[in-house]
Formats: structure tokens, C-alpha cells, sequence
């Protein structure tokens, strides 16, 4: 359950009770050097200035709708990364996300300059950009997130695109309304599902607060304005408690910092839409963060606190001897507190603190010992291996390997049909068999595809994202040789049964055209063959009469 601090960040605050959109503090690039310095070594840095005048010179003469110059845009990126601390080419692949898509510069030519790592994250990026995933109906949402992550192989590409889709939520309020609406509902349906799952909790958060505020404005507010009536009356008692609890700590020698917290207003809204609830029915929403320094103490301060106040029976969790599937691990409880209601208490390391907020992002941050992109990707795969053996244990492990081929390690292809829904295919599926997949009509009669308006024979294997079309003849037939680039089975049968189809009428017609040379040579051409006579010949001739 997404829980956002008291004390949080000046980026964050703005979303929040109802303040409305203030347009974003400009990013400057020596704030983002600054920024980087911390914990990057000179010659990464200098990587990333020599980036950052790169795109200031593509984006020259462009601005934003809000009218400012549009280089400040993919540096408020590179800055949200950089808050992540993710290493050096996410960060210039960050201030060249827009490179490909708004300006004449090609890849090559990113990748001549900065290396091909750099030039396939940008490219992957601007492929995400390019996708229209609009007029779709919720049921569709799933696939499109399915779709963008197999379309990120590198899973830093997703990271640029959700830190890309949050800066544009901040600064939304440029664009008329209906459009901040359309984009909101996007951004909540897809980007910060994908935030979630990926565990980039800081980010989800974001996305569905912006999102919430922009479709719901009348219920943001309304819900704001509750939750501060409700925390006034709060304030001093959770500061009294905040005391209790931190005092009680130190008598028991944990060494533990203790943060008060609260829920966010969409979660809120989420609970008393899914519950069926009121505001006022409505538990737990205020809580407390503590943070130990090793996983003993965990469950040493779990104990203390069950001292101090009764739990409430059955709602224990226990992340740390299974996380999540994301890799998220803390201890959950929920007491009942000083105010007749419920607090939760989340109890977790430094460490699980760290990967809490920043999910998988937390595998790209950049280590002294300069490890390069590539293992830290296989590093994230061994943790989600190392996360799937802990599942195994769990209740349905059999649904939790599905959830983690599909989104991480994808085996499916996903293409738009000219309508823009989406089709799922196996690896190496053809456009033969996306013919097939519309309908066998359509396959039976098809000549040729194209992918994104480029014509292509029909062997050619799909792509993720592609829009694929086939162009059919009326008198169009399959052919034997179609078997061997069909991969489906929907296709592979529509072809045989097709094929089989085609023998028969052509034995038809050679049985007819022997038949008629039969019947001259026995010279009865002149006359109308009796049916007896027609059955006589045809037994001679070994044939079967058929209609
Ligand atoms: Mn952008």
C-alpha cells in the first residue's frame, strides 16, 4: 500500500492537498553536475556535460508548450534519474530521450558520438514515444503494459520513459484541459501501473496523485480537505506517539529512526471505492516508518512494538521472508493506537528503505567499481531469479512465474492492427501469421504486409510495436512453401486445410480432362453420354464421380 512521508520531498509536496499545479522550478545543469558529482567521478560527469551540449545544440530554437526553452525538459529528467543515482548512460541517455523523435539527429549519429549503449536506449525510448496507445478501453491497459515492457529490453528504456512521462505530469497544466485528462487517465492506466510493479514506489505515487487530481479535481479537493480536518486533530497525538515509540526504542537498545506518515488521497480514494467506504470509515491512514539498521533489529523493534500496542490479529506481514514480487521487503503491522484507531507500522533496513523507493531502478546505480550496464542487467535478472526461487515457497507459484516471464523476460510480441488494437504473437511469428490472426479469410488471401507503411514480404518476422497491415487479392491462394514461415497454429491449419482444399478440386479437374479424352477415344463425342455409360467409363478410368 503506497504510503507517502510526513516530511516529503519538495517535488512531491506539490501534488498534494489540493494545491494545484505551480508551474516546475527550471533544472539548471549545473545543479544537475552538482548533483551527479556526489556520486559520479569526473570523467562520468564530463560523459554527461558533453551529452547535455549535444542536445542543447539539437533543441535549438524549440520550446515547450509552456513557452520555455525545450532543453529544460530532458534535463528535469536526467535529474529525476540522477535522484535515483542510476548510472552514467541512463543519465545521458536521459538528456538525449528527445533527440530522435523531435530533431533531424538519427541514431547513428548519437551512436558515433556516445557509443551504441547509449544510442539503443535512446532509440528504445523514442520507439515508446512513438506508440499511440490512446482511445483504448480499460480491458486493453494490461497489454499495453505487457507490450511496453517487452519493448524495453533494457529496462533502464522504461525508466526513461516513466521519469519522461513524470516530468510531463508536473507540468501538465500547459496543455488544455480535455488533453490533461486523456493524458492523466494514460499515465494512471499505464505508467504508474508499470512504476508499481517495477517497485518505483516514489515515482507510482507521483503518477497516480498528478493523474487522480487532474480526472478528479472536484474529489481531490474534497478528500484533501478531510484528510486535513481529520489531521489537525491528529497532529499532536501522533507527535506524542512518534515520542513514546522512539523513547521506548532507545530503552530497548535499537538503534531505529521512526517517521510518521500517511496515506496518499488516491490510495485513500482506491480503499473507499474498492471497500465500498466513507472517508470516515476509513483505518489506517495515518502510520509510522521505522527504519533499523540490519534485519535483526527488525524483528527485535517488531517485538518492542507489539509490546507497547496490541496488533491487530491477522494483519502481520512478513516481506522480509517473502517480498513481493518486485523485491520489496519490510514487516507490516498494524496496532491499535493512542486515538481509537489503527496505525500501521512499517518496519524495514536502510537497504529495503532504499529499494522501496526506487524498486529496480535501485539495480542501475552507479558503483565506483564502474560496472558496466550490462551486468548490472544480468545483476537485476539474478535478483529477480533469486526473488522467484523465495516464490516458489509461496501459494501460487505458478502464477507468479507467469506474471514474471510476461513483464520481464517477454516471449510474446505485440503488434497493432490498422484499428490500433493490440495482437499478441509468439517469438518469430511472421506477418503471415498476423494475416491468419485477423481471419482466415484474410490469410487465405493474402499477398503482402506492411510494417509501419513499409512494404515487406510475408516471411518477415513481427516486431514489437509494429503497425501491421496485409494487403489481400481476391485471387490470392497458399502456397506449400507458407508452412514453413507460419508459426501459429490458428495459421498452420487454416494452410493445410486450404491446401487439402486445393488438391481435391485440382484432381477434380484432371479427373474431368481425362474423362473427356476418354470419351473421344471411344469415340462417342457426338452424342450425350447416358448416366450408366458415364459411371462405366469412370470405373474404367479408376475415378470416383464427384460434383
Ligand atoms: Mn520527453
Amino acid at each position: 500500500m503506497p504510503i507517502r512521508p510526513l516530511r516529503r520531498s519538495r517535488a512531491s509536496s506539490r501534488a498534494l492537498f489540493g494545491i494545484g499545479f505551480r508551474p516546475e522550478r527550471r533544472v539548471l545543469i549545473s545543479e544537475l553536475i552538482s548533483q551527479l558529482e556526489v556520486y559520479l567521478d569526473n570523467d562520468a560527469v564530463s560523459e554527461v556535460y558533453r551529452a547535455y551540449v549535444f542536445a542543447a545544440e539539437a533543441h535549438e530554437g524549440q520550446t515547450r508548450i509552456s513557452g520555455e526553452p525545450y532543453i529544460y525538459h530532458p534535463l528535469a529528467v536526467a535529474q529525476l534519474l540522477a535522484e535515483k543515482q542510476l548510472d552514467t548512460k541512463s543519465i545521458s541517455a536521459a538528456i538525449l530521450h528527445d533527440i530522435i523523435e523531435d530533431t533531424p539527429t538519427a541514431k547513428e549519429q548519437i551512436a558515433t558520438e556516445f557509443g551504441e549503449d547509449i544510442a539503443l536506449l535512446v532509440d528504445g525510448v523514442s520507439k515508446i514515444t512513438q506508440i499511440e496507445f490512446d482511445s483504448k478501453e480499460h480491458a486493453e491497459a494490461e497489454n499495453i503494459r505487457k507490450m511496453l515492457l517487452a519493448m524495453s529490453q533494457d529496462i533502464r528504456v522504461i525508466l526513461i520513459k516513466l521519469a519522461d512521462r513524470l516530468h510531463n505530469m508536473r507540468t501538465l497544466e500547459s496543455l488544455p484541459v480535455e488533453k490533461q485528462k486523456r493524458i492523466a487517465r494514460q499515465t494512471l492506466e499505464i505508467f504508474a501501473a508499470i512504476a508499481n510493479r517495477l517497485g518505483v514506489y516514489s515515482w507510482s505515487r507521483e503518477l497516480e496523485e498528478i493523474s487522480f487530481q487532474t480526472i478528479y479535481p472536484k474529489r481531490y479537493d474534497a478528500l484533501a480537505k478531510a484528510l486535513r480536518r481529520r489531521e489537525s486533530h491528529r497532529r499532536s497525538g501522533m507527535k506524542k506517539l512518534l515520542a513514546v515509540m522512539e523513547t521506548h526504542l532507545k530503552e530497548g537498545d535499537v538503534n531505529a529512526q521512526v517517521v510518521s506518515r500517511e496515506k496518499d488521497i488516491f490510495s485513500i480514494y482506491r480503499k473507499m471505492q474498492r471497500k465500498r467506504m466513507s472517508f470516515e470509515e476509513i483505518q489506517d491512514i495515518y502510520g509510522f516508518r521505522i527504519i533499523v539498521n540490519n534485519s535483526d533489529d527488525c524483528y527485535r523493534v517488531l517485538g518492542r512494538i507489539h509490546g507497547l500496542y496490541k496488533p491487530i490479529p491477522g494483519r502481520f506481514k512478513d516481506y522480509i521472508a517473502i517480498p513481493k514480487a518486485n523485491g520489496y521487503q519490510s514487516l507490516h503491522t498494524t496496532v491499535f493506537g493512542a486515538f481509537g484507531e489503527s496505525l500501521e507500522v512499517q518496519i524495514r533496513t536502510e537497504e529495503m528503505n532504499r529499494i522501496a523507493e526506487a524498486g529496480i531502478a535501485a539495480h542501475w546505480v552507479y558503483k565506483s567499481d564502474d560496472i558496466t550496464g550490462k551486468q548490472s542487467q544480468a545483476q537485476a535478472r539474478q535478483w529477480l531469479l533469486d526473488l522467484l526461487d523465495t516464490q516458489k515457497q509461496v501459494a501460487n507459484p505458478s502464477e507468479f512465474l507467469e506474471h514474471l516471464k510476461v513483464d520481464l523476460f517477454p516471449d510474446k510480441i505485440y503488434v497493432f492492427t490498422p484499428k490500433g488494437d493490440i495482437k499478441k504473437f509468439p517469438q518469430g511469428a511472421t506477418a503471415l501469421d498476423f494475416a491468419y490472426a485477423i481471419h482466415s479469410d484474410v490469410g487465405n488471401r493474402c499477398v503482402g504486409a506492411r510494417f509501419n507503411q513499409q512494404l515487406v514480404p510475408l516471411h518477415t518476422r513481427l516486431r514489437n510495436g509494429d503497425h501491421v497491415e496485409v494487403t489481400t487479392s481476391r485471387s490470392a491462394l497458399p502456397t506449400p512453401s507458407w508452412l514453413s514461415y507460419a508459426t501459429t497454429s490458428k495459421a498452420r491449419t487454416a494452410i493445410r486445410g486450404n491446401l487439402k482444399t486445393q488438391r481435391r478440386k485440382d484432381s477434380v479437374r484432371l479427373g474431368r480432362k481425362l474423362l473427356d479424352r476418354a470419351v473421344k477415344t471411344l469415340g462417342t463425342t457426338s452424342r450425350r453420354v447416358s448416366p450408366t455409360r458415364r459411371q462405366q467409363l469412370l470405373q474404367t478410368l479408376h475415378l470416383e464421380e464427384w460434383d
